[in-house]
């Protein structure tokens, strides 16, 4: 049994001009992942005839299954239609459930007239078979050639994914022989891309070509992601598994998570499983850890609170930080991080706190503290880690890179 290939063609001069950013290839490209069909290449073209007709063709060269989004409205530049109807030699037709659906749509919903412009939507070439389209006005539509399967889709994100879910994915099992898809993640913190290769590298230097390692670097994290294709789903999904464990054993020291989830997540089911909670008190990244912390639902659980303290004043009366250490050492010192964790240690009353102060830039730096310098302290009733980090990008990227470095400490406090 041979590999499924699918190309993906998006078409919109706003894909072309960067004023949208292209979102639904790779939603169908997941899609697709799920159903063991491989993307062999996905193409975003203008609103120009001969490019979209070049694209269609150079895609049937690579692929069985392809799925076009966009440039099926009512307006002048949406000239997907007319020119698969040409492509299929075909010729346009009243379909006559979308005409129903139209107009239902603009009497009973929209309560307004159809101008003809809008009942236009409802024809489609006689060599398509319909997608009703449940969420919008346009069509999808599929086409058969050469045992090469075409798929056409509104560009609009909610009513492509409507279609694709409900019409497309369910139409694959009748149409093609799939393999399956594995993948694993594995979430790596504390470590760069290249000192990882290396601890990996005799891992894999082993992987068979269809198992395939992929390196996702994300502010200081890294996830490995391992990807297996083959026919047999047990066979490929217990070959995954070994190589999987190999990849594990292999940097062990630096895994955060054996799934695909953010740190901030990783620190949630520690403290859940242990019914233990945390506070944090942030001075540089301003609730940034708060906010990541809370963003998982029933943080409320572990989370207690936050001191987001910028002043001397602030960090001396609610964080307990003596006048003189401030004054002494300054803001951006171990001694006040340290300070401000025991602080939000007793305030909060948690069993874990995290602290940060540090300079994000681009102003604010000084000769022996030049910007990006951040100290992260964390703390647990027995024992506080501080540590010293110099992040060198612009501000956004050090508050990301901040947190990320105070939830991995705190991670390695709580596993001890
Ligand atoms: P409509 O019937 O609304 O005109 P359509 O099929 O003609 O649908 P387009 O006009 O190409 O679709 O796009 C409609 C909107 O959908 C665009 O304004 C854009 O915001 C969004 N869109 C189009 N293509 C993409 C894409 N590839 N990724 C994300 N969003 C897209």
């Amino acid at each position: 049994m041979d590999s499924v290939f699918a190309v993906i063609i998006t078409i919109g001069d706003e894909l072309l001009i960067g004023q949208v950013i292209d979102t639904n290839s790779a939603f169908i490209a997941q899609e697709l992942n799920k159903q063991g069909i491989l993307v062999k290449q996905r193409i975003a073209v203008g609103d120009q005839w001969d490019d979209i007709w070049h694209a269609l063709n150079e895609a049937q060269k690579l692929a069985k299954l392809i799925i076009i989004t966009g440039g099926l409205g009512p307006t002048a530049d949406d000239i997907t239609k007319p020119l698969l109807c040409k492509y299929f030699d075909g010729k346009m037709i009243v379909h006559q459930p979308t005409l129903n659906h139209l107009t239902h749509i603009f009497e009973k919903l929209l309560k307004k007239p159809m101008i003809e412009r809008n009942a236009k939507q409802a024809e489609v070439p006689d060599t398509c078979q319909v997608l009703m389209n449940e969420k919008g006005t346009a069509p999808g539509m599929l086409f058969e050639k050469n045992n090469i399967v075409f798929v056409s889709l509104p560009g609009v994100p909610h009513e492509m994914k409507w279609l694709m879910q409900n019409k497309v994915i369910p139409m694959i099992p009748g149409k093609f022989k799939t393999g399956h898809v594995v993948h694993q993640t594995l979430l790596t913190a504390g470590i760069g891309e290249s000192f990882l290769a290396e601890q990996i590298k005799e891992v894999e230097e082993k992987l068979p070509t269809h198992i395939k390692l992929a390196y996702l670097p994300n502010y200081g994290m890294v996830r490995l992601r391992l990807s297996g294709y083959g026919f047999d789903k047990e066979t490929i999904e217990k070959e995954v598994s070994d190589y999987f464990s190999q990849l594990k054993e292999a940097c062990k020291t630096y895994v955060a998570a054996d799934e695909d989830i953010p740190l901030h997540e990783v620190i949630g089911k520690l403290l859940m499983e242990r019914k233990q909670t945390l506070s944090t008190a942030e001075s540089c990244s301003g609730g940034y850890i708060a906010h990541l912390l809370t963003s998982i639902a029933g943080s409320s659980a572990y989370f207690e609170g936050s001191v987001v303290c910028y002043s001397y004043d602030i960090k001396e009366k609610v964080l307990g930080v003596k006048h003189d250490t401030l004054l002494k050492y300054g803001a951006v010192s171990e001694e006040t991080v340290t300070e401000m964790v025991s602080g939000a240690l007793k305030l909060l009353e948690t069993d874990y706190a995290v602290a940060v102060s540090g300079i994000m830039g681009p102003g604010g730096g000084l000769p022996d503290k030049p910007v990006g310098t951040v100290w992260v302290a964390v703390a647990s009733k027995e024992k506080i880690v501080a540590q010293k980090f110099y992040f060198r990008f612009d501000r956004k990227r050090n508050i990301e890179l901040t947190s990320n470095a105070a939830l991995n400490m705190l991670r390695l406090l709580i596993c001890g």
